[in-house]
């Protein structure tokens, strides 16, 4: 029972997503009822769907930052060389993130997500431009990783993280977006359009809104050098809290993982469409 709503769910989420991206997309619209009438079986709703939504990108550019690396650990003075964060400060170049007590890493399922994220997005016509494709090193940089979305002129950059949070009960995700009185109040007006886009989305993954950081799941920073020095419009999440045992299954899951970066993706095509 539960595997057939879940398929429901998916199916229909996926029709409003090619609807979403047809309707407003530069190129000549898609009617629905070509939808339905080429929709045979299940292999021509899967095709048709993934015609639809692919133009629906053409010629956007995101950024994905794929928060930490596998090296980062073994290279903390690399790691800890303090590097402009973009608000007067220095701030370490990047942390070894964090893990769930089983021992998942943060930079695992970073990627993960964003590998998800990046095929979503180019099935769509879109231009994806990765931070880091491997855990294989350390780094780069939060100066590196702003200038990766700044250099490609994206449209939207995210950074995907997971929390670290021990005290008890603690659980969520959140989205972290610039201050608007801040270094980065250029970007803030359409960060925080995309970022409210991108809570609105990401309760559909089942992860719940953090129930102790941020306010409704949204949460400005200034201390951000991943934020601050980006010129393009850009926010964090941080898709739940992996210290707790139950958003660390979650997180560790390749359903939830999938789930994520389609809810980021639906973000992303309202926020460009
Ligand atoms: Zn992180």
């Amino acid at each position: 029972m539960n595997k057939f709503l879940g398929l429901v769910l998916v199916l229909l989420t996926a029709l409003l997503l090619s609807s979403c991206g047809s309707s407003s997309s530069t190129s000549p619209p898609e009617d629905p009822s070509t939808i339905e009438s080429t929709t045979t079986a299940p292999t021509t709703t899967s095709s048709t769907t993934t015609t639809i939504a692919r133009h629906s990108l053409s010629g956007k550019v995101i950024a994905i930052d794929a928060g930490h690396n596998g090296g980062n650990a073994a290279h903390s003075a690399d790691i800890n060389q303090l590097v402009d964060a973009g608000n007067g400060v220095t701030k370490a170049c990047d942390t070894s993130g964090t893990a769930s007590n089983e021992g998942y890493a943060e930079y695992e399922f970073t990627l993960s997500v964003s590998k998800d994220l990046q095929a979503l997005l180019q099935a769509q016509g879109a231009t994806v431009v990765m931070v880091r494709t491997d855990s294989a090193g350390w780094g780069p940089c939060i100066t590196q990783r702003a200038k990766i979305g700044n250099d490609a002129h994206a449209d939207i950059a995210i950074s995907i993280h997971g929390d670290g949070n021990d005290s008890a009960g603690t659980r969520g995700f959140h989205v972290l977006v610039p201050q608007t009185t801040n270094v980065n109040a250029a970007i803030a007006p359409a960060s925080n359009r995309f970022g409210t886009l991108l809570r609105d989305s990401f309760v559909t993954t089942g992860m719940p809104v953090s129930n102790y950081l941020g306010t409704n799941g949204i949460m400005p920073r200034g201390d951000l050098g991943g934020l601050n020095l980006s010129t393009v419009p850009k926010v964090f999440i941080e898709c739940g809290n992996m210290r707790n045992a139950t958003d660390a299954s979650m997180m560790r899951s390749g359903t939830f993982q999938q789930s994520a970066a389609a809810a980021i993706d639906a973000a992303i095509v309202q926020f460009l469409n």
